[in-house]
């Protein structure tokens, strides 16, 4: 990483989560912040006592989710006094960019300043027709899996539900107008199932046809495997896609990669991923990121294999993203192939996760690490880096 040098020896000592650490306290959220895309009863009644007639709620909506203002001063079909009302009290954007950066595959991310100074970072990949967003649900992550950048520094607080929203809506701008994002990835900083009431609000306002009116087929949802939440996850009976994070094929290892997992045990892990399937349909994607010499040996593989192999399962193989800090590193490519088919030739669906974004530090918390380690932050907002030629 071209970056690597930004984050050197100032990174604290790894954060180890208390053995329950799967919720953060409700006082650690601010006040939550009003937004046009996720408070859509108090802007109605906002409007109303106004005096605004009943069509402008529409016209509001219509220019929060399928437009492309980013201030409410261009919606020059609003009376002027209720666009400068808007955009004092329902601003689209209130968390200002810090960063923008252009990956030379295109693939752009953006590093978000919230109310109360802290950081949080959102990705738009771009392949063939697809546009997916990655997005983040926490500041920061209890989880501590030793090779994630994301939870270096431990869990500051949950995002709220505008703050989510917020993150999809600002890569939404990034796409010419006659383009849309199909789909979103819940991958980015955080454990989203630490944070299923806000991420339920948002889910809402994501598949609504008041919203943004995509399908739950296209939304996917990345846990560490908390098993509760995963049943709960479940209960709200729409067919979002799950994917599990699971690392390795036996606790032993597990416990290593993935410390809450001692608290859990895989057994329980698969159990509820299971009962997801029972009840939603939709088959359950396990990411397992290739760590060197860690877990990415062929016994590895085998042993996964009998895992899933009586499962309805699909894995995704992720070789493992450097982070400057930590002693991990990738395997090299012909061991992750071997492992693949490996899992290939017992009939489990495997892929290889594509790397986007690599030069821009697009994975895993990384810019955020940057920021909270080395400031100032050098780039300049909403000025995107040009993507550089070199290799
Ligand atoms: N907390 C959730 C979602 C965020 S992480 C989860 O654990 O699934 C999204 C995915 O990226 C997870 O599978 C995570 O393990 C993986 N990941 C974290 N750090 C990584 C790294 N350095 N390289 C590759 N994948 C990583």
């Amino acid at each position: 990483m071209h970056h690597a040098s930004f984050a050197a020896a100032a990174v604290p000592r790894r954060y180890s989560p208390p053995a329950s650490a799967t919720t953060v306290p409700a006082d650690a959220s601010p006040l939550p912040p009003r937004h046009p895309a996720v408070d859509l009863e108090s802007l109605a009644g906002w409007l109303a006592e106004r005096g605004e007639p009943a069509f402008r709620m529409r016209q509001i909506r219509h220019r929060v989710f399928h437009s492309s203002i980013d201030n409410w001063d261009q919606a020059t079909e609003l009376p002027r006094t209720l666009r400068s009302d808007l955009q004092r009290h329902w601003p689209l954007f209130p968390n200002p960019v810090a960063a923008h950066r252009v990956a030379r595959d295109r693939t752009e991310k953006l590093l978000l300043t919230l109310s109360d100074g802290e950081h949080i970072e959102c990705v738009l990949m771009r392949e063939r027709r697809r546009r997916t967003v990655c997005i983040s649900t926490q500041v920061g992550c209890a989880m501590g899996c030793v090779f994630c950048a994301s939870g270096l520094l431990g869990v500051k607080r949950n995002l709220t539900a505008a703050e989510v929203i917020e993150q999809v809506l600002r890569l939404d701008r990034l796409l010419p107008a006659d383009e849309r994002i199909t789909n979103v990835v819940v991958m980015g900083i955080g454990e989203p199932l630490a944070n299923l009431a806000n991420l339920q609000r948002v889910l809402d306002v994501l598949t609504s046809s008041e919203g943004y009116g995509l399908s739950p087929r296209r939304i996917t949802v990345s846990t560490v495997g908390l098993p509760d939440a995963i049943r709960r996850f479940g209960d709200l009976g729409k067919p979002f896609n799950l994917a599990v994070s699971l690392h390795a094929p036996n606790d032993e290892l597990r416990n290593r990669l993935v410390p809450v997992n001692r608290n859990i045990g895989i057994a329980a892990v698969l159990a509820a991923a299971d009962d997801y399937f029972r009840r939603t349909g939709r088959r359950v994607t396990y990411e397992y990121v290739l760590i060197g010499g860690l877990n990415d040996a062929p016994s590895h593989a085998r042993q996964l294999a009998a895992l899933l192999r009586p499962r309805c399962a699909h894995v995704n193989l992720i070789p493992m993203n450097p982070v400057a800090v930590l002693p991990y590193h990738e395997p090299a490519p012909p061991r992750t192939r071997r492992f693949q088919e490996i899992l290939l030739q017992h009939d489990i669906a495997a892929t290889v996760r594509k790397r986007k974004g690599a030069d821009i530090d697009a994975a895993c918390g990384q810019l955020r690490l940057q920021v909270r380690t080395a400031p100032p932050f050098s780039d300049t907002a909403d000025t995107p880096t040009t993507p550089s030629a070199t290799p």
